[in-house]
């Protein structure tokens, strides 16, 4: 059966960092599809920032071409909060005993803790965990360390064997690149070239996305 690995995320927008990544753990393991999720914004985030429906078309631009990857709006549709361990738990009631893997950069695994019953994530899929340029500066709390030293395993292809429950650390290929580089790229009107797919360059324009301090998303 193919294994679904998820990599959640704002999106805001989607780059080459996340396709790049996405293709590169999908080669980690013989049948994986990856589903890209994007989260919903808190309303009090203070950059330029897409509507819920130009970032999940973003992704649409930004996946459609690419064999095994996929997006979900999933989480954009949930009424009320919407939690990565709730998106998860559907993925698992889908997948039955099979592998589910959730995966994301070393910057957001060093803010588990904050996630919403972050505790029972390994109950329902495996971790995975991505070095990301600047890897240093992402200091892991000592509560998250003990947390995670019991469940990590060196070898990723382990995560194939199982259903959940594993930790595992990956260095893939390093695209430094980050959605927040991007905004500050286009608001200063410089080139976002190798940073975006074609497409997705291409519907930041004719929206004017990113351009200014004011939303024009909503
Ligand atoms: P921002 O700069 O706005 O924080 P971001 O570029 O980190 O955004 P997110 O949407 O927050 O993008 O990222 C979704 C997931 O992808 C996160 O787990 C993040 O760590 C990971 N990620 C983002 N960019 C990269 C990259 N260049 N390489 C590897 N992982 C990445």
């Amino acid at each position: 059966m193919t294994l679904k690995l998820v990599l959640g995320g704002t999106f805001d927008p989607v780059h080459v960092g996340h396709v790049n990544s996405a293709c590169a753990l999908m080669g980690l393991f013989s049948d994986c599809q990856v589903v890209l999720v994007p989260s919903k914004i808190p309303p009090h985030r203070d950059t330029p920032s897409a509507s819920p429906e130009q970032r999940l078309k973003m992704l649409q631009l930004a996946s459609e071409e690419v064999l095994g990857l996929s997006c979900d709006d999933c989480e954009l549709r949930r009424e009320g909060s919407s939690f990565t361990i709730d998106t998860l738990a559907g993925y698992r009631a889908e997948a039955g005993d099979q592998p589910l893997i959730f995966a994301m950069g070393l910057d957001a695994w060093v803010t588990l803790p904050t996630w919403h019953n972050w505790e029972s994530l390994c109950d329902v899929a495996h971790l995975l965990i991505m070095e990301r340029p600047g890897g240093s500066s992402f200091e892991e709390p000592a509560q998250l360390k003990a947390w995670a030293a019991e469940k990590l395993v060196d070898d990723v292809s382990s995560l194939e064997t199982t259903g959940s429950g594993l930790i595992c650390h990956v260095t893939l290929q390093q695209f430094d690149v980050s959605a927040t580089r991007v905004r500050e790229t286009i608001k200063q009107g410089d080139s976002t070239e190798n940073m975006l797919h074609p497409e997705v360059a291409g519907y930041i324009a004719r929206h004017q996305l990113y351009l200014d301090n004011e939303s024009h998303g909503k």
